[in-house]
């Protein structure tokens, strides 16, 4: 599989500060976007990400619900760690 994300911006679609409990949309370089969530204490921990359906699926082409992205959820946490978009997408 050559797909490969790459997280082009974040921003920040919904919380819930009190259980630290986050919501955000991400762009790829290739125009896909996921919705992610994350709880944030301990520490920031994907906990479901899906594919917004505004474009087709870059790995399976289909464009209604697929579950692809899950293996790239790690990819993708990652990515949002080294480019610290927890702190980009708050502080908007
Ligand atoms: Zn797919």
């Amino acid at each position: 599989m050559s797909y490969r994300p790459s997280v082009e911006n974040v921003t920040k679609a919904g919380s819930n500060e009190k259980d630290g409990l986050y919501e955000f949309v991400v762009k790829m370089v290739d125009g896909t976007a996921c919705r992610v969530f994350y709880s944030r204490y301990p520490e920031w921990r994907l906990t479901n990400i899906s594919r917004l359906q505004q474009s087709p699926c870059p790995i399976c082409r289909k464009d209604f619900i697929c579950k692809c992205m899950d293996n790239f959820s790690g990819v993708i946490a990652s990515q949002m760690h080294e480019g610290q978009w927890f702190d980009k997408a708050l502080a908007e």
